[in-house]
């Protein structure tokens, strides 16, 4: 094989997508397999819609989540420039190239008439394409349309017999995808704006840039046989297709904003790691080796094979991901925790030494994001727990039993000198005992106490971080509480 080179083409049309970074691990996996080249290439010829904004955000989250890429409008390469819009000459150049061949044809149907068209066509429920008014025009006709300042568009000339196919590498697994050409839109190839549209610049782009295999969703099937139809009129080899399935929401559709979260920022800002979340996508569309769900970018890259590719739709699963981002969690030291853990910390919170260490090793066990480092910790940096009384009172205890406990634990606590997890557990044990409680009973209550919640980390370990002084004061605090219920 020669060299393998691969594309992601993003559209830099509001956030950056998760779908894009799907596609781009794909490429990147099997371009790594075969030691080619991954080139980001910007499709922003949709002017309206594309911003630099949204351009350099695809760079940032992309980055983020440990896609790379050896050209791109960023960082240069040989077949620069790799944004479409600085290519606008390069398309103008061919699609003139096709009109001369005879392969393409200036149409100068105003948007009325189009429109009035397609209306027809709904009415007789046939799929809305050109009829092909200016298919046949002479040079002469042409010519007096230009000389009379039309400003046309310029069609492909697609061949009304026949059928045009396609192998896929995923799809069908390489048997032959058919498209009837009757089917098939004489498509728009410039605009009249003199932007090309989407066929005619991918299609441009894909062969200049020496790509030898297009990676993409399977939204894109249908302009398949539209691109081999073009690569034929420009009398080109084209290259080799993957479409890979599409991500879904839950209820099967397509993944939308609506349903889950698409953004990659998204994940970012709410504490996913980046590793988690690239597992998560190759999850999504590869099985690693003896059906293996954690596994490094390393693997996939060593593994990977068009056949360890899903044909079926992958379910976007947030419960999944959760896991899996848990258990990412749970694998970093933690000095690395403390440091990813800095974007979700107020400042100084993380900067307590021995203590931070000691914090952040509890709260790691039950951590699904980084996002919930508050929830697990913010009684630690509070003198005020906002609670209600009843919260202490356990199952089968009163508010008098309950104060009746805390009567004999406070003094019982005052006279620990060893304050660490291993003491406090042991004397809280004894308490249960002499008190005639049950662990599950005493210890809520002593929770709510000093963590203002029936769910925290774990007790002893966060009396231990805390220090006796602000537990006791919790303590006391409590017995206050009660008496004002009682
Ligand atoms: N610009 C298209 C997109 O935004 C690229 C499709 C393709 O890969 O051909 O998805």
């Amino acid at each position: 094989m020669s060299e393998v080179r691969v594309r992601m083409a993003p559209s830099p049309t509001g956030d950056p997508h998760v779908g894009t970074a799907y596609i781009g691990l794909f490429d990147m996996a099997f371009a790594r397999h075969h030691g080619g080249k991954c080139v980001l290439r910007i499709e922003d010829t949709d002017r309206e819609r594309s911003s630099k904004e949204s351009e350099e955000a695809i760079y940032r989250a992309l980055r983020w989540v440990g896609i790379q890429w050896d050209e791109g409008p960023d960082c240069g390469g040989p077949y620069a420039p790799y944004r479409q819009s600085e290519r606008s000459h390069i398309y103008k150049r061919h699609a003139l190239q096709l009109v001369e061949s005879g392969a393409a044809y200036y149409c100068f149907c105003t948007v009325e008439r189009l429109a009035r068209m397609r209306q027809a066509m709904q009415k007789r429920k046939s799929p809305p394409m050109y009829d092909g008014k200016c298919r046949n025009l002479s040079a002469d006709e042409v010519q007096s349309h230009l000389d009379a300042g039309e400003r046309p568009v310029i069609r492909l000339k697609v061949p009304k017999e026949g059928e045009t196919a396609y192998t896929d590498l995923i799809r069908k697994r390489g048997q032959q995808v058919v498209f009837q050409n009757r089917h098939i839109d004489d498509q728009v190839l410039l605009k009249s704006d003199g932007f090309p549209t989407y066929h005619l610049a991918n299609v441009v782009d894909d062969h200049l840039m020496k790509i030898t295999h297009v990676v993409r969703a399977e939204e894109w099937v249908n302009s398949t046989p539209k691109h081999i139809l073009l690569y034929k009129a420009f009398g080109w080899e084209p290259p080799a297709y993957a479409h890979m399935p599409l991500l879904r929401n839950p209820d099967k559709s397509k993944i939308s904003k609506r349903k889950n979260p698409t953004s990659l920022d998204w994940y970012r800002q709410n504490g996913y790691l980046p590793e988690a979340l690239l597992n998560f996508l190759a999850l999504m569309g590869f099985s690693a080796e003896k059906g293996k769900e954690i596994f490094s970018l390393e693997t996939m890259i060593r593994e990977f094979s068009w056949d360890r590719v899903t044909t079926s739709a992958p379910i976007f699963d947030m419960k999944k991901l959760e896991w899996l981002n848990g258990t990412y969690i749970r694998q970093l030291s933690i000095d690395e925790l403390i440091e990813r853990l800095r974007p979700f910390a107020s400042v100084g919170q993380l900067d307590q030494g021995e203590k931070t260490a000691k914090m952040v090793a509890i709260i790691q066990e039950r951590m699904k994001t980084l996002a919930e480092f508050d929830k697990w910790t913010w009684f630690f940096f509070t003198d005020e727990l906002d609670y209600g009384a009843e919260l202490l009172v356990a199952k089968k205890m009163t508010p008098e039993t309950t104060a009746e406990a805390l009567a004999t634990c406070v003094p019982a606590f005052k006279a620990v000198d060893d304050w660490t997890t291993e003491a406090l557990e042991r004397l809280g044990r004894e308490l249960c005992e002499r008190l005639g409680l049950k662990v599950r009973q005493l210890f809520m209550t002593l929770r709510v106490a000093v963590t203002g919640s029936a769910k925290s980390p774990p007790l002893f370990e966060s009396m231990e971080i805390m220090g006796k002084d602000r537990c006791l004061a919790r303590l006391e605090t409590a017995q206050v509480k009660l008496e004002q219920v009682n």
